[in-house]
């Protein structure tokens, strides 16, 4: 499915079906809705009718890689930092993992994980705030989870992503005591070796 969204705002072509078509991505198709007199309007979320707003927001949902995952892996292989598998059966499977080094990468969608640069939605906020304040704590209990584990976890918010700190974070703990210690746990056969 195809959206825009702008804030709580989606854009969404007019038609019987709502077709939903993203702003930057608007092709032939849309331009001959356009011919057809179908217009492209944006809408507060809340005013979208719930059974489309349950497709936008599974579409939320898949397309969430294009804006954590995909930027994340580009800028580690980028720094060199590779070798990581991704979606390692641990708890919560950590978007990226190292596991000999047992550290584990989360990139944080910022509406489904509670950033602080997302708003709450104006109506059905109750039910909004509950859903992510749901997903905060089962973040809080996957990374003590995986601490407890002797897991380095780090989280990664989606508006950071492409911040150098982020990269320097992660580089830092792949080279720390800890995941070295890590490392020779594996020389010696405890675990299962990486490929970095
Ligand atoms: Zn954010």
């Amino acid at each position: 499915m195809n959206f825009a969204l702008q804030g709580d705002d989606v854009g969404i072509v007019e038609e019987k079906h709502y077709k939903l078509v993203p702003s930057d991505q608007i092709g032939a198709d849309d331009l001959e809705l356009y011919a057809n007199r179908l217009t492209l309007r944006w809408r507060h979320m809340d005013h979208v009718p719930k059974e489309v707003r349950s497709k936008i927001m599974a579409a939320i949902r898949s397309r969430g890689n294009t804006t954590t995952e995909i930027p994340l892996a580009k800028a580690l292989w980028t720094a060199g930092l590779r070798g990581y598998r991704k979606h390692w059966p641990v708890a919560g499977k950590p978007d990226f993992a190292w596991p000999g080094r047992k550290v584990a990468v989360f990139v944080d969608g910022c509406f489904w994980h509670g950033c602080r640069c997302k708003y709450l939605p104006r109506t059905n906020t109750e039910f909004w705030r509950n859903k992510i304040e749901t997903n905060k704590q089962r973040d809080r209990r996957v990374s003590q989870a995986l601490r407890r584990d002797g897991w380095t976890v780090i989280r990664v918010k989606e508006c950071a992503v492409r911040k150098p700190s982020t990269l320097a974070r992660i580089a830092k703990a792949l080279r720390n005591e800890r995941a070295r210690a890590n490392v020779l746990r594996v020389a010696q056969g405890h675990d299962a070796p990486d490929r970095w």
